[in-house]
């Protein structure tokens, strides 16, 4: 099938304007008849012109907002996809990402942080001020995370910070005011419910795995709470290797 054309009507005008140009014995209301044709003709296609400018502007504005909102939706789903919904703070699944590519290209201390006897906080206060404790946790440790650290929730009552390029001293003092920030902290509880946290730290240099990284900082973790809770814990690279768990 031959496609409509959309300026059958213009191209016939035209056409009858070219064969009076042409013809040299034209009389004059030939051409006032031939130039009031190309007169019509031209003013529609100005009016359809600036029709469909009118039309195109409109769809680019539309065009535009579209945009705009699809960009917004992809920020607000990457951030949904890598938050806790609890606390806003990273969640298990971007720490260990972010975590591995720290890893890959230089040292990182890691913080693991897990709150002292929470269980009684839930069975004794209920589990909404138990919620409540865990958002205050994350209040306290993003307060204190220095610049270009990061502060995620790996477990329902577990936290980590990562401390790209740190030394482990440094990570071990930063540790410390998260532990007071955590336990000077006023969180509306009784006084025999008192929040605590005990923190293992580890450093690692760069290439290690994740695992191996979290597994040091895990065992210094450990031992924080076997020796008391409410401190900190650090281990170094050479402290140990431990099987994954
Ligand atoms: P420890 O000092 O040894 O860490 O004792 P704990 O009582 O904190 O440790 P345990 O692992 O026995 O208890 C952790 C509790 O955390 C159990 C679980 O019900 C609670 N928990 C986990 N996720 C959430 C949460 O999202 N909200 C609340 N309210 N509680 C949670
Ligand atoms: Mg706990
Ligand atoms: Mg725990």
């Amino acid at each position: 099938m031959t496609e409509p054309d959309l300026f059958e009507s213009e191209n016939s005008v035209l056409a009858g304007a070219r064969a009076v140009f042409a013809n040299p014995d034209a009389g004059a209301q030939a051409y006032r008849d031939t130039l009031g044709d190309l007169i019509g003709h031209y003013e529609r296609l100005m009016r359809e012109t600036r029709r469909l400018i009118r039309r195109s502007d409109r769809e680019e504005l539309e065009m535009n907002r579209l945009n705009h909102r699809l960009q917004d939706l992809a920020r607000e789903l990457e951030f949904r996809a890598t938050r806790d919904t609890l606390t806003g703070a990273l969640n298990r699944g971007a720490i260990i990402e972010r975590a591995g590519t720290l890893l890959a290209g230089g040292s990182l201390s890691l913080i693991v942080l897990d709150i002292d006897h929470f269980k009684r906080v839930n069975d004794t206060l209920g589990h909404p001020v138990g919620d409540a404790v865990i958002r205050g946790v994350v209040d306290c440790l993003e307060q204190t995370v220095p610049d270009g650290g990061l502060i995620g929730r790996v477990g329902g009552e577990e936290f980590a910070a990562l401390l790209p390029g740190r030394t482990l001293d440094a990570a071990v003092k930063l540790a410390e005011r998260m532990r007071l920030h955590i336990a000077n902290h006023a969180f509306a509880l009784p006084r025999s419910l008192q929040v605590t946290a005990s923190f293992g730290v580890s450093w690692n240099p760069p290439g290690t795995s994740f695992e191996q990284a979290y597994a040091r900082a895990d065992e210094a973790l450990y031992q924080a709470k076997r020796s008391g809770r409410n401190r900190v814990v650090s281990l170094r690279e050479s402290d140990l290797v431990l099987p994954l768990h």
